[in-house]
């Protein structure tokens, strides 16, 4: 079947007494033994659960993996893979990825002896410079964020393994829609499904796949040790949402192209960040490797903080609100929001000033996005003093 109809399709059967078309929701802690030592395969939600199972066997088909565990937030997933790792070994991950993701490597980098490079993955050749004989790790997150800079997933994964090193792909800004890591040789995928495959923002959840059998068991084996495992009715809201991906998927992207070509030629805005334009520096690389370019946008505002304030303020469409991949569109200003959390350096050193502002384009009609935006960036309905004293919400920026 092609991944459309297993949107819909994969893992759902899982009512033998009625034939419910719907997997049901079961909400029940444990299962009662057809006899000692007899189950119908589940004894322990935290272990396994039916709902969960039915994501879990869905996930895996989308990615194309041999399994899946769904957990409770994309952060677990994180943390679930982490635990793969020993003290001693050496993790290699994208300078400019996640902020969660480098707050977490840095506690597991204090506590549990990881050691931690942050590298520039957009020339594979940096990869091969940062090994060190004890590397067992890299991540990549591609499309980045919030500057969606692209990553050569098959160029990173083939050094990984020439290393003995696992590959690790944070796909939560594409979904397999638009990107499948393991047709580029990853080992495992991350996602938030807080993101677009659930897309309604209603759940946190998360969820790791594992392209081979043994890696997948011992993902299993971690999930259920440390009880990480998504609830069913938030596995079932999931489910239900993936149902949508395709069409909404396809919506997104078409939005995100053209407020990515209205902010290009808005004479308010400084660089757009958008792999599907032309422009973007490694526009040819995403063609490659994926199936289409998302609806993530970046932009710098041309101005200083009292003019970023000012767009973020002005919006009626957009909230102003972290997270993304949701049908409703969605603004954040990532240096005192999303990647407050990231150490300054490291943030300065990817890129991400506070000019930045990210948007998650929602699938509300285009025009009263675009004219959203256009009333929004118009900064002569006030007037703008260039050396104006930073707004109180400026100066709480993390310095
Ligand atoms: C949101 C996000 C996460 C973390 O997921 P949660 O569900 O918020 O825990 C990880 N990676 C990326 C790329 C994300 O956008």
């Amino acid at each position: 079947m092609r991944l459309q109809t297993q949107t819909i399709h994969t893992g759902v059967d899982k009512d033998t007494a009625y034939n419910s078309i719907i997997t049901p929701i079961y909400q029940t802690s444990t299962f009662r033994f057809e006899d000692v030592g007899v189950t119908k395969g589940y004894d322990y939600s935290r272990t396994a659960n039916p709902t969960r199972r039915a994501l879990e066997e869905n996930l895996a088909a989308l990615e194309g993996g041999a399994g899946c565990v769904a957990v409770a937030t994309g952060m677990a997933a994180i943390a679930t893979v982490l635990h793969l790792f020993r003290a001693g070994d050496h993790i290699i991950c994208t300078h400019d990825c996640y902020g969660g993701t480098e707050r977490i490597l840095r506690t597991y980098e204090e506590q549990f002896g990881i050691e931690v490079s942050y590298v520039n993955l957009q020339d594979p050749r940096n990869l091969e410079a940062a090994l060190k004989p004890n590397t067992r790790g890299v991540w990549i997150e591609t499309p980045s964020n919030p500057l969606l800079n692209i990553l050569d997933i098959r160029a990173l994964s083939a050094t990984a393994h020439a290393h003995n090193a696992l590959a690790i792909v944070d796909n939560t800004f594409l979904s397999p829609i638009n990107q499948r890591p393991f047709e580029h040789e990853a080992d495992l995928i991350v996602h938030s499904t807080t993101k677009y495959l659930n897309g309604h923002s209603d759940v946190v959840g998360g969820a790791v796949i594992a392209r081979g059998a043994a890696l997948f068991e011992r993902l299993s084996y971690l999930a259920n040790a440390l009880g990480q495992g998504a609830s069913p009715f938030d596995s079932w809201l999931v489910l239900r949402g993936i149902k949508t991906l395709v069409p909404r998927m396809r919506l997104h992207e078409e939005n995100a192209r053209a407020v990515a070509e209205f902010l290009a030629g808005n004479s308010s805005v400084g660089r757009v960040y958008y792999p599907g334009l032309k422009s973007h520096p490694q526009h040819e690389l995403a063609r490659r490797q994926q199936d289409g370019f998302g609806g993530m946008v970046s932009f710098e505002v041309n101005g200083g903080i009292g003019e970023v304030n000012h767009v973020l303020r002005s919006v009626r469409v957009f909230s102003l609100a972290e997270s993304l991949g949701g049908i409703e569109s969605l603004i954040d200003h990532p240096a005192s929001m999303t990647h407050a959390s990231m150490h300054p350096e490291l943030r300065a050193k990817a890129g991400i000033t506070e000019r930045v502002i990210r948007l998650s384009v929602g699938i509300e009609h285009i025009d009263d996005i675009l004219e959203d935006l256009g009333a929004a960036l118009d900064f002569t309905v006030r007037v703008c003093v260039p050396s104006e004293q930073p707004t109180a919400a400026a100066a709480a920026v993390p310095a």
